[in-house]
């Protein structure tokens, strides 16, 4: 089994709910609201306008920058509303909204690529970035920035299906469900980067997965390993997948090519197969809705933009003393306020939460314990990063405790007997930080300009 990193924690997986479960496709909603937003990066502007007729696979939003996706519609219909929209992300973001006319009518760019195994890397490139793939497993980077600035830096291409927080089972039944999109993908990778290769991480509660991958594998005799991982959260952290497969550490403050890896999610393989082979862009996600406060938990498949109430929908409703939602995993996900935001390209898990899981504390404080410190995978110190930033003392959590190499992961929350909401802490925290450092650019700008106005 591939070699562990430091730190990390063994969370219930609470998978059980879900792994046997087929992936169904949901009903089509009589409505999409698909942000324009949906990456890191520059937010895409709208092309369409009140009252257009759309297709499938149609371009509705044109990329911002270099580092953006486009996006494109997830349904066939009329365009309803251009406006700004409830964001999973908190506050409103600009979104097209479209009246699904049930006809699912394909637009005429979608098209397959005649030769596939024929692609360069820079053709292949284009292809990702027109399909508008972006990091499938939350993170949400657009996918041929990663690609384009990868090329001939990487020797180690790694699949990451991992798949560590629990409840979420999405990438499990991918892999028993659809192994020739998979297998196909990592092939892309792997003549893309030129690499012997491409490597699967997989945790050893999916060993049913490995086994359908390697048959696939074997049938295709496809240039792909799939290495069990051991079961730890979070293993499918990048730095922590890397280090797991490769043997390779990213150093404080660099990314995983900065040691010649280059990971993709499981979810952004099969869109890059999609996009290949059927010429079909981001349009669709497979989401997770489980938790407690869910009737009938399940793996759905439904188009960007359904809103989230139609997945409880699908799935029984909610209980009526359900009191908490989360988009993503309960480790990293994000608390949501409102049943109407809608899916995006990033989500792959609606959780709901009802009765007495409730552990909130009311004022928590710390005993010294130094749990957090030995489950922080990334070596930090959590207890002295939360003392000094409720301190208001950020320099120090960035200086001295190297605060901003903090992976989010929720670890140290998790284990921490006193209940201490160390990892929203450190959210804000690397916030106030980035505030402060565009404040200070601003700054300097403006003392520039002033300066250059002076000497004219
Ligand atoms: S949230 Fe940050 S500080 Fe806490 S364990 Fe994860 S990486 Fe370490
Ligand atoms: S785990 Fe919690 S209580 Fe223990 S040292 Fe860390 S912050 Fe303090």
């Amino acid at each position: 089994m591939a070699q562990a990193f430091f730190g990390g924690v063994h969370p219930n997986d609470m998978k059980a709910a879900t792994n046997e479960k087929a992936i169904e496709q949901l009903a089509p909603p009589a409505e999409v609201v698909i942000p324009m937003s949906m990456h890191i990066g520059a937010p895409c502007k709208p092309v369409v306008a009140v009252g257009d007729t759309v297709k499938i696979g149609q371009r509705i939003g044109e990329p911002g920058g270099f580092v953006s996706a486009p996006i494109h519609a997830s349904v066939s219909g009329k365009v309803k509303a251009v406006e700004p929209r409830t964001s999973s992300m908190g506050g409103t973001v600009m979104c097209v909204v479209i009246e699904n006319d049930f006809q699912n009518t394909v637009s005429e760019d979608v098209k397959p690529v005649e030769d596939p195994d024929s692609l360069t890397p820079e053709q292949l490139t284009e292809i990702v970035k027109n399909a508008g793939i972006v990091g499938q497993g939350g993170a949400t980077f657009p996918t041929h920035v990663k690609i384009s600035s990868g090329l001939g830096k990487v020797d180690y291409v790694i699949i990451n299906a991992a798949e560590c927080e629990p409840y979420i089972t999405g990438d499990h039944r991918t892999m028993l469900e659809r192994p020739d999109q998979v297998i196909k993908g990592a092939t892309l990778l792997a003549k893309c980067f030129g690499v012997d290769k491409v490597y699967i991480g997989v945790e050893a509660n999916k060993k049913n997965a490995a086994d359908v991958l390697n048959a696939k594998i074997a049938e295709l005799q496809a240039p792909v390993v799939v290495e069990v991982l051991h079961t730890r959260y979070p293993q499918g952290a990048e730095k922590q997948l890397c280090q797991a497969i490769s043997g390779r550490q990213v150093p404080s403050g660099k990314l995983p090519a900065d040691a010649g890896c280059c990971i993709f999610n499981l979810n952004t393989t099969c869109a890059i197969y999609k996009a290949v082979y059927t010429g079909m862009p981001v349009v669709s996600k497979v989401v997770t809705v489980s938790g407690s406060g869910v009737i009938e938990p399940k793996n759905l498949e439904c188009p960007i933009g359904t809103p989230i109430s139609k997945l409880f929908d699908a799935c029984g409703g909610l209980k009526d003393d359900t009191y908490k939602l989360i988009m993503g995993g309960p480790m990293m996900g994000m608390a949501q306020y409102s049943v109407d935001v809608p899916v995006g390209k990033g989500t792959g898990c609606m959780l709901a939460f009802a009765g007495k899981e409730e552990q909130y504390v009311e004022h928590p404080q710390c005993i010294r314990c130094g749990k957090c410190v030995g489950v922080c995978p990334i070596r930090l110190e959590p207890v002295f990063m939360y003392k000094y930033l409720m301190k208001g003392n950020w320099e120090a959590f960035r200086d001295q405790f190297h605060g901003m190499d903090c992976i989010e992961c929720g670890a140290c929350t998790y284990t921490c007997p006193a209940r201490l909401p160390l990892t929203h802490a450190f959210r804000m925290g690397k916030q106030q930080v980035n505030n402060a450092r565009m404040a200070a650019k601003a700054r300097a700008e403006a003392e520039k300009a002033q300066a250059a106005k002076k000497e004219a």
